[in-house]
């Protein structure tokens, strides 16, 4: 009778596995892009949010008190990491006294530790006449090759808090990554014929992505990064674009358009709205749906405005 309980007790503890007992792993990244390559990892045994949206200026997000109810909640906080969230998350991790995703902590993720990371300063780092890219540029999602990376350090993390998931991430990391690989040379071949193109863009985000496609960015609307366009700047930037010939001004969906149309209209030069984020738009619904939706916005507007 106490062998047949304890056996019972034993089949009991054994089943159902570690991983339904412990529930879905709750996960908050701060941006979308991190939220799509997590549910990519994640599938089914997680649930993911993010705090930012992706039509957001993710350097200046509304910290709401609601995010300190989602972080107090979460298993694990996946962050952009390089300065990027400064303005806005490290009172909300804090207000939400949740131990294991406070920087450092088992349930965080510094997402840009494991990435190609652009532009890294030179000499002391300031964050002085308010450039907010004081540790390197952290727009670094939008290259794929550091899609995979994220993915990796992802499904490390996510194995770390659930052990007997881990084939599972593990699995689906390889999926992603395959079909990212697959993507990715197609990209590569959409964009060959334009390799070289000149394009200037209102903030830095796009310096990963030109480089791996292949385009050259040959200045910024923003005299530096978060900081806004001065009569000065933009006189400078028209007569250099005049110079190189530039024919297209990318501007992130959550900029005013009031500059970049009058550069436009001074230069001849298009100006495209693309959204460098998940979200960003209605059809850059997950991470591969967003490059395709630039890569096809780019290409129809450089052959459009004869770029090259
Ligand atoms: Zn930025």
């Amino acid at each position: 009778m106490r062998r047949t309980i304890a056996i019972l007790l034993l089949a009991t503890w054994l089943s159902p596995p570690a991983a339904q007992a412990q529930g879905r792993l709750n996960v908050i990244t701060t941006t979308e892009d991190l939220a799509a390559i997590a549910r990519e990892v994640g599938g089914d045994r997680i649930t993911v949010e993010s705090l930012a949206k992706g039509y957001q200026d993710p350097h200046f997000v509304e910290a709401k008190p609601s995010f300190i109810l989602k972080l107090q909640k979460a298993d694990v906080l996946i962050a952009v990491g390089r300065d990027l969230e400064i303005g806005w998350l490290p009172p909300l991790t804090t207000q939400s006294r949740n131990a294991k995703i406070q920087p450092g902590g088992s349930g965080y993720l510094d997402a840009s530790l494991t990435a190609q990371v652009l532009e890294l300063p030179q000499g002391q780092i300031t964050r002085a006449m308010g450039d907010v890219h004081p540790l390197g540029n952290p727009h670094y999602w939008l290259d794929p090759e550091n899609g995979k990376r994220i993915a990796k350090a992802i499904a490390d993390k996510f194995a770390e808090q659930r052990a007997a998931d881990r084939p599972y991430f593990e699995q689906r990391l390889a999926t992603f990554v395959s079909r990212l690989d697959e993507a990715e040379k197609r990209w590569l071949a959409t964009m060959a014929p334009f390799k070289g193109t000149k394009v200037v863009t209102y903030h830095r985000s796009f310096p990963n992505f030109a480089e791996r496609f292949g385009l050259d960015i040959v200045g910024y609307v923003e005299p530096r990064p978060g900081i806004p366009p001065t009569p000065q700047h933009t006189l400078d930037l028209i007569a250099e674009m005049k110079r190189l010939n530039v024919k297209l001004v990318l501007v992130e969906p959550y900029f005013d358009l009031k500059t970049p149309n009058s550069i436009g209209r001074a230069t001849g030069a298009e100006v495209l709205v693309v959204p460098p984020s998940v979200g960003g738009e209605k059809e850059a619904s997950d991470y591969i749906a967003l490059f395709d939706y630039d890569i096809n916005l780019l290409v129809t507007a450089i052959k459009k405005a004869g770029a090259r």
